[in-house]
């Protein structure tokens, strides 16, 4: 998924902007050291349901006011551009009721979120030794974003990640365990930043490939499905468009459709960074190797990565 990194002085703006206090704002908080003191907040969706059920579905601003005020750093973090207002959400809520009546459903199964996740750092730190960790906060947002994040805390807008209908059929517990371990590499990188289909598809690709080795399964497992036997043919194409700056067609570009999915440069960049990590004796030295780089294009060329080369991890 695509997940904004919001730096702290743009947060704190915005929130200034906003009139938010930043009393325990998340952007001042520290990153964490050891997997077992990460805390997975799921707080701020019992306060909404609380709200909601007690308003019989229909909050107003006014008691929507008091989940925002009373919403940990994870809600404050999702202010600016997302939940916007009590207003705001109150709006949008009532014009998607179905979509939060699922979203409680959805929320009963978060079940083993907090153990999956822990167990998923726990495997990254032994990945990565230098790895630190945001605070997780599952929070219920406007309907707009699945995630976002600062350097200290990584939001969930978990009515995005309960729509119906999503490609991946998993349980919430285990698609959100995929996404926040994707995530979490994201915050760990150096980044690529000439903006290249390369760059911003290795980016996605390191994301998704520490995230599968820590979790079990890169986040767009379903594109792994659809590309067997293809392989050749799409990084083909990849390669022809790789150092142009249009990713269009292979970013962030919907979800299409079963037949033809979107963000294909998940799947390529995945492919770019396993043929790294397979070609490295240094297995460790290749993980570190990948997060720190500041060239997609040195990553690729060391790693042998061609069209339709096999990787098998
Ligand atoms: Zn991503």
């Amino acid at each position: 998924m695509r997940v904004t990194l919001v730096r702290p002085a743009a947060l704190f703006l915005a929130a200034v902007f906003l009139g938010i206090s930043l009393v325990g704002n998340a952007s001042a908080a520290e990153r964490i050291d050891d997997p077992l003191s990460v805390e997975i907040s799921t707080g701020d969706v019992a306060a909404f349901y609380a709200i909601y059920d007690a308003a019989d579905g229909r909050p107003d601003a006014e008691a929507l006011q008091l989940y925002i005020d009373g919403g940990s750093p994870g809600v404050q973090g999702f202010i600016a551009n997302r939940i916007v207002s009590a207003e705001n959400l109150a709006a949008v809520v009532r014009a998607n009721r179905h979509l939060y009546d699922t979203t409680r459903e959805c929320a009963s199964a978060l079940g083993g979120v907090r153990e999956r996740v822990r167990a998923a750092f726990l495997a990254m730190k032994e990945l990565y030794p230098e790895a630190t960790f945001p605070t997780v906060y599952i929070v219920i947002g406007a309907n707009n974003t699945g995630g976002t994040a600062n350097s200290a805390a990584l939001m969930i807008g978990l009515e995005v990640v309960c729509r119906p209908s999503q490609i991946d059929a998993s349980p919430i517990d285990v698609r959100l365990t995929h996404l926040i371990a994707h995530e979490a590499v994201h915050a760990l990188q150096q980044g690529f930043g000439d903006g290249s289909l390369l760059s911003r598809s290795l980016g996605e690709g390191i994301a998704e490939f520490i995230g599968a080795l820590s979790s079990g399964r890169p986040l767009n497992a379903h594109l792994f499905e659809w590309t067997q036997g293809r392989e050749a043919e799409l990084e083909q194409r990849f390669a022809e468009a790789m150092y142009g700056s249009n990713s269009q067609a292979w970013l962030y570009n919907g979800r299409g459709t079963r037949e033809a999915p979107g963000d294909l440069g998940y799947w390529v960049g995945y492919r770019i960074a396993c043929a790294y990590y397979e070609r490295a004796s240094d297995k460790r030295r290749a993980i570190s190797d990948l997060l720190k780089s500041t060239s997609a294009r040195e990553i690729m060329a060391r790693s042998g990565w061609g069209p339709g080369r096999l990787c098998s991890t």
